[in-house]
């Protein structure tokens, strides 16, 4: 039958470049991403035949071979699992559908150096391209389960793949490497070497369920001549703590999850009673590309009784914990369960109320136990953590406990609001916070200037979901959370009589330029003030408390949501001497015409002192240059 060339995608093409010159030192990981993908292979297997009586496939005795024959320096990893049509190990094969892919290769360009590109190949997980670490040329024979017909794939891994049909394949895929030549210096990396992949496969796939053989030829260090199979097999969840050590989780979890690097934290959960469960969850040390696009593929699994089901069961936790990977293995489920069946389960409804609290309380234990780890969580995954405090009203408390916030005090560190709380000053009666775009434009902002003054701490909030929590929230342990950019802000007069009666007078003083000017600048403002928040800037620019924020505002706009444009209200500051003359003016000068431009530009110099910019750029200038001009 004829043979077909085709090229690999670009992303691919660059992926396999990567792998032939070898940019990952750890190379013996190759047999863990061939064995994890025929166990894939062979629960795929297992389900289909479950699903579907007349499927024309052998599950008898599924399982994964190993076959060395050290003269012809090859490997081959076997399977008799699901197998892959001649469509399919084109598409599987060829190219890359990871959504992450290209972010991925783009950030490999920037980072020049072999650290920097070990770290990001570890980040993916290139699976059956690591193949090209230690092959110069990889054969692949698969047949589909159900198919009559087989497929030889073969490639140097140099820009082109080859596809051929063949007859008589068997069921399943083989993948055969022709090993690169042995390095005479480094033994430790022959893989014709018997001990070698027994040893690998010991460290790296213990735990997958089926069996690992190793058979036929023998290499070069001889060995038995019977099949052996080289794994315990034992699920991980199903044994006792003691016995599991912490590498044979994590490779559990690279297994599930595709990541190279380990995880974060491990967390096991055991149910007995009348609906049994063992559970087996990783916190992931890094948030994966695609984690906030809407085809984002959750991590756990769920098993039963040691039989794989499914993948990504969304059922188990709520999304706002879709970065949790790992497995959920249930006694009482049907094999034949659905997700449709799963998600009106009452048993999984409560499962996933225990596994949410479950994760909430390892995270606040790390907390204590270990910070360091606890602020990786936090800068990795607190974003959408966040949106928990929106969507998940009876664990909100359990969230607000492990989530911790930018500030104006301490250097850098983070606060929780327990914090925040336990060191707020006498007398306040607020958490106080601002959003923003970034840390950058709220720290500086003309809003924090009396709070800066006077010691006050204040949040800085500056994710999307910030926005929208702090509302839903509304209060901690009685103190109402306060914008410090909304509403009437008092922090200077309580029992102060004299700042009282000053600033009566005040009031009276400024009474006609305010409403003159709320006139002027109707179309952008609803009310003109005098302002208690600040100490520095001229102006700046204020929301009611219930008002939306500009930032809200344009996240509805961009979502295609139709809102009213919010008119602000506009703060001065009494003690700054632009204001003042302009009082003054205000209250010597018939003829006012001269001042609108004045107003105007102290609105607009409000709006970029927060980080805007003006409704009409090219007259803000003019207006600016005219007056500097008059300086001079
Ligand atoms: P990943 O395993 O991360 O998806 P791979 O590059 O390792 O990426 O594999 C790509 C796809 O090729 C797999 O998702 C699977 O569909 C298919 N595949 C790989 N190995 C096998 C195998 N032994 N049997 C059946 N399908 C396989």
């Amino acid at each position: 039958m004829p043979t077909e060339t085709f090229e690999f995608q670009v992303e691919a093409r660059q992926l396999l470049q990567l792998m032939i010159h070898s940019v990952y030192s750890n190379k013996d990981v190759f047999l863990r991403e061939l064995v994890s993908n025929a166990s894939d292979a062979l629960d795929k297997l297992r389900l289909a035949a479950l699903r579907d009586d007349s499927l024309d496939a052998d599950v008898s005795d599924l399982h994964i071979e190993l076959e060395i024959d050290g003269d012809a320096r090859t490997l081959t990893v076997r399977d008799n699992g699901i197998g892959m049509s001649y469509d399919e190990v084109g598409q599987l094969i060829g190219t890359i559908a990871n959504s992450g892919t290209a972010e991925f290769l783009r950030e490999l360009r920037e980072a020049q150096d072999a650290a920097g590109t070990e770290g990001l190949i570890g980040q993916f997980g290139v699976g059956f391209y690591s193949a090209f670490m230690v092959a110069d040329e990889v054969t692949v024979l698969t047949r589909r389960a159900g198919e009559e017909q087989g497929t030889r794939w073969s490639s140097r891994g140099e820009g082109t793949y080859t596809l051929e049909r063949v007859d008589g394949a068997p069921q399943g895929t083989s993948v055969t490497l022709h090993l690169k030549p042995a390095d005479p210096d480094n033994q430790l990396h022959d893989y014709t070497s018997v001990w070698k992949i027994k040893e690998i496969v010991k460290r790296y796939s213990d735990f997958i369920t089926w069996p690992v053989r190793l058979v036929g030829e023998r290499g070069e260090d001889g060995g038995a001549a019977e099949p052996e199979t080289l794994n315990s097999m034992k699920a991980l969840w199903a044994r006792s703590p003691e016995e599991v050590s912490e590498d044979e989780y994590h490779e559990l979890y690279k297994h599930i999850s595709h990541d190279w690097r380990d995880p974060l934290q491990t967390i096991r959960m055991r149910a007995e009673g009348t609906f049994e469960y063992q559970a087996l969850l990783f916190l992931p040390a890094h948030a994966p590309h695609d984690l906030f696009t809407r085809d984002f593929k959750r991590g756990v699994q769920l098993y039963v009784k040691r039989v794989f089901i499914m993948d990504d069961c969304e059922a188990l936790l709520p999304p706002y914990l879709r970065f949790v990977k790992g497995v959920v293995d249930a006694q009482d489920l049907s094999l034949n369960v659905s997700r449709e069946i799963l998600q009106q389960d009452r048993h999984i409804r409560m499962m996933q109320r225990r596994l949410t609290k479950k994760v909430l309380s390892s995270v606040k234990s790390m907390m204590t136990e270990a910070p360091e780890r606890y602020a990786t969580f936090w800068r990795e995954f607190g974003t959408v953590l966040k949106e928990g405090l929106v969507t998940d009203s009876d664990n909100r408390d359990a969230v607000l406990a492990v989530a911790s916030f930018a500030t104006t005090h301490g250097d850098g560190e983070s606060v929780t609001l327990k914090q925040y709380v336990e060191r707020m000053r006498d007398g306040q009666d607020a958490v106080y916070y601002l959003t923003g775009e970034s840390r950058e434009s709220i720290d500086s902002s003309p809003h924090m200037e009396a709070f800066r003054e006077r010691g006050i701490e204040v949040l800085l909030l500056t994710d999307p979901v910030d926005e929208v929590w702090v509302d839903a929230v509304g209060e901690y342990e009685g103190k109402p959370l306060r914008s410090i950019a909304k509403g009437e802000i008092d922090l200077g007069a309580q029992g102060d009589e004299k700042a009282g009666e000053d600033r009566e007078k005040q009031a009276e003083e400024y009474a006609g330029l305010l409403g003159w000017m709320r006139e002027q600048l109707d179309e952008d403002v609803k009310e003109v003030r005098l302002s208690t928040r600040l100490t520095v800037s001229p102006a700046c620019l204020v929301a009611d408390a219930h008002d939306l924020t500009p930032a809200l505002e344009s996240m509805y706009r961009a979502m295609g949501q139709e809102v009213p444009r919010t008119r602000r209200i506009l703060e001065l500051n009494a003690d700054h001497a632009l204001v003042k003359a302009l009082n003054q003016a205000y209250r010597e000068r018939e003829d006012r015409s001269e001042l609108t431009g004045t107003a105007e530009l102290l609105h607009a110099l409000a709006v970029v002192a927060e980080g805007g910019r003006p409704k009409d750029p090219a007259r803000f200038v003019q207006l600016l240059a005219d007056r500097l001009e008059r300086t001079l």
